[in-house]
């Protein structure tokens, strides 16, 4: 479902991603860690579209949506605009399905996104890829200021979407716990390179990984 083949992007003459090959399979939920300034969110803008490879190629084989790092909601619109902004693109104007999904949006539809929590500000970050019906979901971040009972509540969506609908996912996360219990498979991406991938399982048992993401082997 997602692609990516010996991929460089660049911003003017420094190299954020170096020759980066990685894959997740159409179902599958796969993370992406790294320390900061690693290169996960350029990865995730560039297959959104937002970025343009220096070389190398990225592909998707269905609808993509992007949770972006820090929300990036409008704050002086509605939840409900919020909303119907994530289904501009695909013609999806009724946000019922999504209020069935995550009723807390629907008792909120009518405040304004800047005023929310930040775990409520998620949760309609969330709804709003939602909106575009995708196959594929990308997650910049989705623990990232948010208290560990919100971002447990948002994990559980997201891996009963994953089980129910097949919804396929690569979980961008600085935080390796969350990573390894919601994903099958990791990359470890650092000063835009890989330096290690396999089943969270085992990388969870790899001593240079818990030394660094997960406080101690
Ligand atoms: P973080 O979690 O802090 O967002 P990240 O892993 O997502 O980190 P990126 O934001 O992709 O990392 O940044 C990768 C590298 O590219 C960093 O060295 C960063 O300084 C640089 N970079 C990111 N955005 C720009 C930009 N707009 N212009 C120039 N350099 C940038």
């Amino acid at each position: 479902m997602i692609d990516v083949q010996d991929l460089v992007v660049s911003y003017g003459t420094a190299t954020a991603l170096d020759h980066l090959t990685l894959t997740v399979a159409k179902g599958e939920m796969v993370a992406l860690l790294g320390p900061n300034g690693a290169g996960k969110s350029t990865l995730a803008n560039t297959l959104a579209g937002l970025l343009e490879p220096a070389s190398g190629t990225v592909s998707v084989g269905g609808r993509l949506a992007l949770i972006p790092e820090g929300r990036q909601l409008f704050p002086d619109l509605s939840v409900a605009d919020n909303l119907a902004l994530g289904g501009w693109r695909s013609g999806l104007r009724d946000p019922s399905s999504v209020y069935d999904l995550l009723p807390r949006l629907a008792e909120l539809s009518g405040r304004r996104a800047g005023v929310l929590s930040g775990g409520e500000q998620q949760m309609v970050a969330f709804g709003r890829a939602l909106m575009s019906r995708p196959e594929a979901l990308v997650v910049d971040e989705l623990s990232l200021g948010l208290a560990p009972n919100v971002t447990a509540d948002l994990a559980a969506h997201l891996a009963g979407l994953n089980r129910t609908q097949g919804l396929t996912v690569l979980l961008i996360e600085q935080n390796a716990r969350l990573a390894f219990e919601l994903c099958s498979r990791a990359y470890v991406l650092e000063s835009g390179r890989l330096v290690t991938e396999g089943a969270c399982a085992e990388l969870a048992d790899d001593p240079r990984v818990a030394s660094a993401y997960l406080g101690g082997a």
